[in-house]
């Protein structure tokens, strides 16, 4: 199969999330933005870059036969995050936004984890971290924004900011991870384990995901699978959507 190039891919996400935006938040039909899903600030095209959810050095480690096999989009799980630079407390964050951020503090663990023999690696919370926060990832790129926008996106959303510890509202059932043996080699049989990174599976307040021999929560404020109502306005409560557009911070 061709692989689309990622110039492309990012005008596929960008009109793909800008219709599911103005659809929750009909505000945003008349300019030309999208909601960062980790910082949640309204920003333009150029300020968002395409993000490999499972990052480009942990697919780099996948064994040849896989790299050939299936593209390395196909692999990783895209979506879009913010390329402009954070500005925390009043301190402008070195790098490219939350792009940057996901780089500097998840990515390396991501790839740890994908690469580990659990009977010997040493887990630490940052690893934790990083699992949860590229699960939530993950629901935004499978749901989009009915997940950022809920009060359990607020908590993700300020979770990708705390790498190091979980916040104390964050369920005990989404701090812990399962983890069976990883695979070493490609075959036919088992292409599903390699291609489609992430699968999810809805299970009361939570979201089960499963990315290859890892699984783990991620915590959801009601069933994305349901539809929601976008226009009408009457309805029962579990239709309704009242997006929460607070930014962890200024
Ligand atoms: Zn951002």
């Amino acid at each position: 199969m061709k692989q689309i190039d990622i110039p492309a891919q990012k005008e596929i996400l960008w009109h793909r999330l800008r219709t599911d935006l103005k659809s929750l938040v009909p505000r945003f039909d008349n300019d030309d933005l999208l909601l960062c899903p980790t910082c949640c600030r309204p920003l333009g095209f150029d300020e968002f870059s395409v993000e490999h959810i499972v990052p480009k050095q942990a697919l780099r480690c996948d064994p040849a036969n896989v790299r050939q096999a299936i593209p390395q989009n196909e692999r990783s799980g895209l979506t879009l995050l913010c390329q402009k630079p954070l500005v925390i407390k009043g301190k402008r964050v070195p790098g490219h936004g939350c792009n940057s951020w996901k780089g500097k503090h998840f990515d390396p663990s991501l790839r740890e984890l994908l690469g580990a023999d659990f009977q010997k690696a040493r887990i630490n919370t940052r690893h934790q971290v990083s699992l949860y926060s590229a699960g939530y990832l993950a629901l935004f790129r499978q749901f989009g924004y009915q997940i950022s926008l809920s009060p359990a996106g607020l908590l993700s959303r300020r979770q990708f900011f705390f790498p190091n510890t979980f916040l104390p509202d964050v369920p005990l059932n989404c701090q812990m991870i399962l983890a069976g043996e990883r695979r070493s080699e490609f075959n036919e049989d088992e292409k599903a384990y390699w291609c489609e990174p992430f699968n999810i599976k809805i299970d009361d307040q939570t979201a089960l995901v499963v990315l290859r021999n890892m699984g783990f929560r991620v915590p959801i404020s009601r069933d994305p699978t349901q539809p929601l109502a976008r226009i009408l306005p009457y309805l029962p409560s579990k239709f309704k959507f009242r997006p929460d557009l607070t930014t962890v911070f200024e």
